[in-house]
């Protein structure tokens, strides 16, 4: 008989008490200097949708202002005489609203806040309104609060979730559970929350998205950087934690090693391991928020034992090996390795830099600049600039290049462009690296892939990358390696590089979802055996044959560059949870499953799609595919689509068991 849902895990929150911190400016204060000198500062399309919300004037955007999209950001097009003009207006229609002292005003109608989105998104505004209204929350006004609580559906059922993992997807699950007055536990290993941000501490170690939207809607403050660094990451997810009274619910230092679905109990039965020993709990629903990138992969090379110096991985950084005055090589160009190279190659005698794939680089002139006292004084003395400056950074990012990176078969693809539009994006990239290689157009080889723009990840950088690869004491080699030896690396043309540190840059296994932990469903069906190593969930959330269990960033929800951030697939799947929640208790039943022939149908529509992206097209490695090359990670259609199918949880696509 499984054990009792312990008492303790129980949580209730009040919405009008503690919260989550959130910047909300409540007055206009600044006199005429400084109002003046607040609208010389910030981007214009943000200045002109404050003021015309401020004052209610939809004139204010005129046509001839209108942001201009281009490859997932909006390009500045306006001469310096019109810049000035719009800036003059939003001054006087900022000066009026403040000499008239009327009050801030909230969430705009629904009749402005469409005007507002055809200013910024065009023809997309219409089937974009309900899903952007979710990303700018005025006060405490969120509109994604689940608006039902468990009080009303069923108020003395005995009902708790296991959450697992208090990263950023857990804890903002937790939250909403809260919200809704569900009990519920989270079940960390850490003895910290954050996740992948308390593990990850390499130097340089910092958001490849801009913090302004990987943090939630509903919690918005004024970063330091516009990348935030993995310090101030940290903080923020602890500061929510703490805020909304989520840490108390954390058991930290639990890891859970299995849980097993107990068709009589209708609840998982979770065997977890604590430094003090083995514990039981037992749960109604269960909630996989392990995340993807957390399991590092060292690489399959031959020796790799062998090696007599220092070595580690980049996600478990030792800072207790001084790099200084060492020979160190670092293996693997991804996102981690692009971010701490440069710091390596500060700290180390000589740096030697190991590159299978040449990866494209996303040119991201902000990635390595604090944010200006210009832009902070407007968030904090303008009322709600900050909502819409959140709005006009996700925008962009959320509709993103999955055009340019859908194979068009009329091209026709090559292994280097898969369209015209994936073609100019190579060219543009090709020349921002070009045009900082003049003085070293051997090193281009280094730079620019033989593979589609799309088809892995694109590491953000400034241009310190290509700085870092030019210097005197770094080395690029390109040549395969062959193995590692006592001494260092020994590559396929016969060297033997000598090193005293080698760091593995070499990725996380993201395709072993849910690993290590052994879930068994149904009649004893085993997750991993059932995936063979082929992991899929419907719509990156359930499974056929484990009834109450719901994924987070589970299989195929990584949105390519076209989904803002994973703060934005959390909020998709952790609404999806409560969804799930919520018809539970509604329809009084025990449990939910997946029908196979949805879960069948979705996977096949979904292998189709992920064909004709440039990650499921390319013959190029990366941790979107497993060891199958099929694609496991990737959410082939639009960040739209995945808000639209997970905003509800449609019952006709389950069996509900109501005994
Ligand atoms: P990664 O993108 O998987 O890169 C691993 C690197 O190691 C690749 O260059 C790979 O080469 C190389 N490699 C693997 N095995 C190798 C071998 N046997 N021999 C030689 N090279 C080998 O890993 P990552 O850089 O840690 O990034 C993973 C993901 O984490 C990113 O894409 C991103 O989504 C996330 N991340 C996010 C941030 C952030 O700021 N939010 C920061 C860092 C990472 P091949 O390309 O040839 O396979």
């Amino acid at each position: 008989m499984s054990k009792a849902v312990d008492p303790s895990v129980s949580s209730s929150f009040d919405p009008s008490g503690s919260g989550p911190a959130h910047l909300q400016v409540t007055a206009l204060q600044a006199d005429y200097e400084a109002l003046r000198a607040l609208c010389q500062a910030g981007e214009l399309p943000v200045l002109l949708l404050t003021a015309a919300h401020l004052s209610g004037d939809l004139d204010l955007l005129r046509p001839e202002w209108m942001p201009r999209y281009a490859f997932a950001s909006y390009a500045p097009h306006l001469s310096a005489e019109q810049e000035a003009e719009a800036r003059e207006v939003c001054f006087g229609a900022l000066a009026a609203f403040r000499d008239a002292g009327g009050p801030v005003p909230g969430r705009p109608s629904y009749d402005f806040f469409q005007e507002a989105l055809k200013w910024i998104c065009g023809k997309d505004a219409e089937s974009l309104h309900r899903m952007l209204d979710d990303q700018i929350v005025f006060g405490r006004d969120d509109p994604q609060t689940p608006q039902w609580n468990k009080q009303q559906l069923d108020a003395d059922r005995d009902f708790c979730v296991a959450i697992v993992g208090a990263g950023e997807s857990g804890l903002l699950t937790a939250y909403r559970l809260s919200q809704a007055g569900v009990p519920f536990v989270i079940l960390e290993k850490n003895t910290q929350v954050g996740g992948t941000w308390w593990e990850n501490t390499y130097p340089g170690c910092k958001v490849d998205i801009n913090s302004f939207i990987y943090s939630y809607a509903f919690s918005q403050k004024v970063w330091r950087d516009y990348f935030g660094a993995q310090g101030e990451v940290l903080e923020y997810f602890k500061s929510f934690a703490q805020q909304c009274g989520l840490h108390d619910q954390v058991r930290f230092s639990h890891e859970v090693r299995s849980a097993t679905w107990n068709a009589s109990s209708a609840q998982w039965d979770l065997d977890i391991m604590t430094p003090q020993g083995g514990v039981q709990l037992s749960a109604n629903v269960l909630v996989s928020g392990v995340g993807q990138l957390n399991r590092p992969s060292f690489p399959d090379i031959a020796g790799i034992e062998d090696f007599a110096g220092e070595s580690f991985h980049s996600a478990q950084w030792d800072a207790s090996v001084t790099l200084k005055d060492k020979r160190v090589a670092v293996i693997g160009t991804g996102a981690s390795a692009v971010q701490f190279v440069p710091h390596v190659a500060d700290a180390a005698a000589e740096t030697s830099v190991f590159i299978r794939t040449v990866p494209w680089l996303l040119p991201t002139p902000l990635l390595l600049q604090p944010v200006e006292d210009s832009l902070r004084q407007l968030m904090e003395q303008l009322p709600n600039y900050m909502q819409w400056h959140r709005l006009f950074t996700f925008v962009p990012q959320a509709i993103g290049i999955l055009d340019e990176a859908t194979v068009d078969p009329a091209y026709p693809p090559t292994e280097t462009a898969i369209s015209t539009s994936n073609d100019a994006v190579r060219q543009a990239l090709t020349a921002w690296v070009e045009a900082q290689t003049e003085d070293r157009p051997e090193l281009r080889p280094m730079l620019i892939p033989n593979s589609p723009p799309g088809s892995k990840r694109l590491p953000r950088d400034d241009g310190r990358w290509i700085r870092t690869l030019k210097r005197e004491d770094v080395k690029p080699i390109t040549t395969k390696i062959d193995c590692i030896t006592a001494n260092g690396i020994r590559t396929q043309d016969g060297t033997e590089h000598r090193f005293d540190v080698i760091i593995y840059g070499t990725g996380f296994k993201a395709s072993e979802f849910l690993m290590p932990m052994k879930v068994t469903g149904l009649d004893g069906r085993d997750l991993h055996e059932f995936w063979n190593g082929d992991a899929r969930a419907y719509l990156g959330s359930t499974i056929e044959g484990f009834p109450n269990l719901f994924c987070l960033y589970g299989p195929n929800t990584n949105l390519v560059l076209h989904g803002a951030s994973i703060i934005f697939i959390s909020e998709c799947a952790a609404n999806y949870v409560l969804e799930g929640v919520r018809s539970l208790l509604q329809g009084k039943a025990r449990s939910l499953r997946v029908k196979p022939e949805v879960y069948a149908g979705y996977n096949e529509r979904l292998d189709e799609a992920n064909a004709m992206r440039a990650w499921g097209f390319s013959k190029v490695s990366s941790w979107y595919k497993n060891a199958k090359g099929r694609v496991t990670q990737n959410w082939p259609f639009s960040a739209l689509e995945l808000w639209r199918r997970t905003r509800h949880l449609d019952v006709n696509d389950y069996e509900f068991d109501t005994e």
